[in-house]
Order: structure tokens, then C-alpha cells, then sequence
């Protein structure tokens, strides 16, 4: 497959999205459909033998599946889920860690023309009802583990769920006696297969709730002809080929999984590695290097924990197959970016993007990258820094310009709705601009900069600050592992930066440490824009994607007296259930 040569740059108004939309293989019958696309093509295409998984259970149990059984198994699910009455359109939860019938379900659901829904499996009974309620799914498909200590006790509030189809929580095992469900295993083992229902470009594939960084999470529906940024952005970023063995370490609950955990490495013919374990560095270490993983693409939450294990632990390491890691979900800093190329011996790239826009939009590439940018658009993104003025948006050209990320509303992968709120929708979107609520700037060379998101800025003094900006800077320092710099009220200034710090192991929180601090954040910073106050913390506030939850931090800035307040501690991975 090759890539339409289109040029990069921002400006890049050429790109025939057409001509692109000829590399996807289209259903048999007329169509597009992201399972089809997935794994179907490849075994028309001889290539059912492949590898298309490689599951590691949490004691490492190893299994491996091709394209060909992930094709029969996921025509099996859609026969299932048609069985019980799932019509196109229709919304499918799924409750599941990552697992190989969390592929087998992603698939089914598409197969049958459904909706899949992913929802993360540490929220608590309550956050998972009103995503459940909004979603309107009919059908759940859940661990038994899942279902019994989180959904079990608000099944009857949900008045759309009809069924639930329990997984076992041991491989090869059948469920207990649970009433209303059915053994999902055991029902796809002995189904027929079915055909794939004709879905067009335009058919809801996946809903993804946001990561709810910036307040309550929104449902953004996404369609299958999205599939085709999932094929480019995977060649790329990633520069994909089928001999890849790609690891992305995201939870299935998040769009991260769905889109690069799921759907690229197969739309691309590669293997993708699935550990089932939660975060652990010397297994993820481990992992990469037993497992020949080739492009790894993680958080820059996973990569600061690593940090904080120190390099010598990640140098013994040092001989892997990584060619490429990347990272997503909050700025990756210079900081991060160079040692994991110190360590690991390879160039760690950030990428942006949101659940939004359904695909890497901005990237730094292996060829093309500037460590602490987001990096720049890729082919067939067009996206510019804007001034929102009621319903006009004012395109900024000079360099360095700070003003809110607007991309051109043609992206395949753009979001067709929040579910159930239509006005909000509408009201990303003004003169054809999708407008992302992110605050950035371009330099000269057209590399974006991430500032913040336009509800995080700090108003201090006249000016308007990027928590972002600081926090890099204040990451150089070597007693800092984790910061997070937020607004606090003060009645001269409007606000003053306060930072929240975690410290790496072997420095100890006191009077002077939090001195030398201030003055490294004066000296490097300047007195306007440098932390005034600095509180340590043990772990940061996160959500359940591992982003540093900045509302937390500043309903804890602006408590007083806030000395002995404690922060929801959860660390990450981010226990935090955001409701
Ligand atoms: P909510 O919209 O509910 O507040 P959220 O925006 O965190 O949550 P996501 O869609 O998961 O939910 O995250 C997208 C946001 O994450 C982006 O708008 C941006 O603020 C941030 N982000 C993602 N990637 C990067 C990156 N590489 N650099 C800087 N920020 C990033
Ligand atoms: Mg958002």
C-alpha cells in the first residue's frame, strides 16, 4: 500500500482524501466497514495464517492468534449478537480488559453493524450508569468479575439493556450462575458465522466517552469511514508493515485502545501485543524485550513512572527491537522525549489528538520531529491557530502566536455527535473549523506547541499563562517526577501559579527543598510567570486515562486553608472515578 504523496504542512489544502479513501478495501458488496478492513481483507488477501494476536495473561500465560481465527471467531459474535435481536445502529457495551474477546467483540459489534462501546472497568456503579444510560446500550458483554461487583447492583435501572453475555475471568472457564446472562464463550463457540451487514462510510461504528479531564465526559460518536485515517495515520506516524509487532499500553476504556490498540495495527496487517497486566515496570521492560516489540505506543504518565525507576534500570534494556515509541494524552516535554532515546535507545515521538478527532492529527515523525512539540499536521490535516470571535473564528498566521488549535472540519475521523447533545456539538464548530478547546502556538517551521487547554490558563498580572510552559521547565529539575501547575485565586494578581509536585525517589519534601524550587522556577521562568507556591504531593490526582487532573488540583489550590487538605491520591494507574 502506498501512501498518497501529499506534502505535510499545515496548509496542505491538496490532499485528495478520495484518492486515499481507494487504499481501503471496501465490502465485497459495496461499503466500508472497519472490521472488514481489520482482519476480513487480509485473509481474502491469503494472508490468513498471520499472526494477528499475541495475548499475555497475567502470569504470562501466551497465546497466539491468527487473522483467519479472529475473522471466523468475530463472524461468530455478530451471529451471536443478531441472535439476540441486534439490529443496526444499535448500541453494544463492553465491559472487558484487554483481552483477545475484547477483539473478538470490537469485531462482532462491527460485523453486525453496531455500536461499540468500550467503558473503563475501574469506574464504580455510577459512573458506569449514566454512561450506560446515555449509550442506550441494549447489549453488554462483560467480565463476570466486572459485571458482578459494578453492574449487578444498577441492572434495573438501565432500561435499554436486554441482555448480557458474560466472560469468564480464567481462560477456558464457564461462568457461574448469574441470572439474565448468557456464557459469552460458550455462545460464540457454537454459533454459525455471519455476514457482515453492508455498513456505509457515514454508520456509527464507536462511541468513546472523553477522558472528563476538563469536567463531565462527553460521548463522541465516531463512524467507519474513519477507518481510513486508522490505515495512514498507522503508516505515518508509526511507518507500519505487517512484520511489526506494535504494543499501545492504553486501557480499553479509553479511545486510545479502540483506535491504536485495535483497529490500526490490524488495518496494517501487523501483530498486536495485548498484555492483559496493569502497569509494572520491570514486566513492561520485560515485555518489550521478550516480545521483539517493535513500535510502542504509550502515555507520557507510563513513560514519567519508568523515569522514576530510574535509567539504570531501563538501560539494562537497552538491546531491544524498538525502532519507534510514541506517546499520547498529555504533552510528552522534551524531558521524557530524550530519555527514552538515552535509555532505550530509540526516538520516543509525541502525537495530539483527542477523542474528538478519532485519529493522530498533529505528529512529531521519525524523520520529521522537534522534542517538546506536538509536532506538526500530517498529510491531509489542516489545521491553524485561530481567534474565536462569537460565530467568526480570526486565522492567526504570525509565528509564535498563541491562540486555540482549529482544524478544517473534512477529517474522516472527526466525531459525528456527542450523544444525546446536539448544541454542544454544534458549537464546536464554526466557518468549517473544528475548534478543539486546546491552546497552542506555531513556530516558524510549522512545529505546533502545546500551551493549554483554554480552561487551564493562568490569569495572573495581566497575563495569560500556560501551566504547560512551567511544567517543562520545572521537570528539568532533578528532584521532580510529576507537576502539575495550576491557577490559584489571589485578590491583587487575579491568580498566581501554584505547582503541585511529586518527588523522585531519594529526595525528601521540607522547607528546603520547596526554597530551592521557588528560586529554580525564578531563575528559569522569571518572576511573572514562575510557581509562587509549592506543595508536594505523593502521587498526582489522574484521571482514568493518567492525565494529571487539573480541576483536583485546583479546588485543592484555591481551599483554604489547604495545608493538611489531601489530594485523592490514586496515582496512576489513575484510579480515580471522575464522577
Ligand atoms: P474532557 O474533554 O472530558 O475534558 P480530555 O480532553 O482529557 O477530557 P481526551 O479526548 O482523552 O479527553 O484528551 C484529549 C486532550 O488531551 C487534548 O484536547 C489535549 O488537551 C490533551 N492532549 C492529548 N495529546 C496531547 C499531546 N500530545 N500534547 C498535549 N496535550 C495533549
Ligand atoms: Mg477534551
Amino acid at each position: 500500500m502506498a501512501l498518497p504523496n501529499n506534502g505535510t504542512t499545515a496548509d496542505d489544502s491538496r490532499f485528495d482524501w478520495n484518492s486515499a479513501r481507494t487504499l481501503l478495501a471496501g465490502l465485497p458488496g459495496g461499503g466500508i466497514n472497519i472490521a472488514h478492513e481489520a482482519v476480513d481483507r487480509h485473509v481474502a488477501a491469503g494472508q490468513g495464517e498471520r499472526t494477528a494476536l499475541v495475548s499475555l495473561g497475567r502470569h504470562y500465560e501466551r497465546h497466539k492468534i491468527s487473522y483467519g481465527q479472529l475473522a471466523a471467531a468475530s463472524a461468530r459474535v455478530c451471529a451471536v449478537l443478531q441472535e439476540l435481536g441486534v439490529q443496526p445502529g444499535d448500541t453494544v457495551a463492553v465491559l472487558l480488559g484487554r483481552s483477545v474477546e475484547l477483539y473478538q467483540a470490537a469485531l462482532g459489534i462491527w460485523k453486525a453493524g453496531a455500536v461499540f462501546c468500550p467503558l473503563f472497568g475501574v469506574f464504580g456503579p455510577g459512573p458506569l450508569r449514566s454512561r450506560l444510560e446515555l449509550s442506550r446500550a441494549k447489549v453488554l458483554i462483560a467480565t463476570e468479575t466486572l459485571y458482578s461487583r459494578k453492574v449487578l447492583s444498577i441492572r434495573g435501572n438501565l432500561a435499554d439493556l436486554r441482555h448480557v453475555l458474560l466472560v469468564a475471568d480464567e481462560p477456558e472457564q464457564s461462568i457461574g450462575d448469574h441470572a439474565g446472562c448468557d456464557d459469552f464463550r460458550a455462545r460464540v463457540a457454537t454459533a454459525q458465522p455471519a455476514a457482515t451487514v453492508a455498513t456505509t462510510e457515514q454508520s456509527p461504528a464507536f462511541m468513546h466517552f472523553t477522558s472528563g479531564t476538563t469536567g463531565i465526559p462527553k460521548g463522541a460518536v465516531h463512524v467507519h469511514g474513519a477507518v481510513v485515517s486508522h490505515l495512514l495515520t498507522g503508516q505515518q506516524v508509526f511507518k507500519l508493515v505487517p512484520d511489526d509487532v506494535y504494543w499501545c499500553t492504553a486501557d480499553p476504556g479509553w479511545i486510545t485502545n479502540t483506535v491504536y490498540g485495535l483497529i490500526v495495527p490490524l488495518v496494517n496487517g501487523c501483530t498486536a501485543l495485548v498484555d492483559e497486566a496493569e502497569f509494572d515496570p520491570r514486566r513492561w521492560y520485560g515485555v518489550l524485550k521478550d516480545e521483539a516489540v517493535t513500535v510502542w505506543y504509550t502515555t507520557p504518565t507510563n513513560i514519567r513512572m519508568m523515569m522514576r525507576y530510574g535509567a539504570a534500570l531501563a538501560r539494562t534494556y537497552r538491546e531491544n527491537s524498538l525502532r519507534l515509541a510514541a506517546s499520547a494524552g498529555e504533552p510528552l516535554g522534551a524531558e521524557a522525549a530524550t530519555w527514552g532515546e538515552k535509555t532505550l535507545g530509540v526516538q520516543f515521538n509525541d502525537t495530539w489528538w483527542q477523542t474528538e478527532t478519532g485519529a493522530i492529527a498533529i505528529a512529531n515523525l521519525a524523520d520529521d520531529g522537534r522534542p517538546g512539540s506536538m509536532g506538526r499536521p500530517l498529510p491531509g490535516v489542516q489545521a491553524a491557530v485561530v481567534n474565536r470571535n462569537l460565530s467568526k473564528v480570526e486565522v492567526v498566521n504570525d509565528p509564535d502566536a498563541v491562540g486555540e488549535l482549529a482544524l478544517r472540519a473534512d477529517l474522516p475521523s472527526l466525531f459525528s455527535s456527542y450523544i444525546g447533545d446536539t448544541s454542544r456539538f454544534q458549537s464546536c464548530f464554526i466557518d468549517g473549523w473544528y475548534l478543539t478547546g486546546d491552546l497552542v502556538r506555531r513556530d516558524a517551521d510549522g512545529f505546533f506547541w502545546f500551551v493549554g487547554r483554554s480552561d487551564d490558563m493562568i490569569k495572573s498580572a495581566g497575563h495569560t499563562i500556560g501551566p504547560f510552559e512551567i511544567e517543562a521547565s520545572m521537570m528539568v529539575h532533578p528532584a521532580v517526577a510529576e507537576i502539575g501547575v495550576v491557577g490559584k485565586p489571589d485578590l491583587l494578581l487575579r491568580e498566581v501559579p501554584v505547582a503541585f509536585v511529586s518527588l523522585n525517589p531519594g529526595f525528601e519534601e521540607g522547607d528546603a527543598l520547596r526554597t530551592e524550587l521557588l528560586y529554580y522556577g525564578r531563575q528559569h521562568l522569571g518572576s511573572a510567570i514562575a510557581p509562587r507556591e509549592i506543595q508536594f504531593v505523593e502521587a498526582m490526582p489522574k484521571t482514568t486515562t493518567g492525565k494529571i487532573l487539573r480541576r483536583a488540583l485546583k479546588a485543592k489550590a484555591s481551599a483554604e486553608p489547604d495545608e493538611d487538605a489531601v489530594l485523592p491520591t490514586s496515582g496512576y494507574p489513575g484510579r480515580f472515578d471522575d464522577e
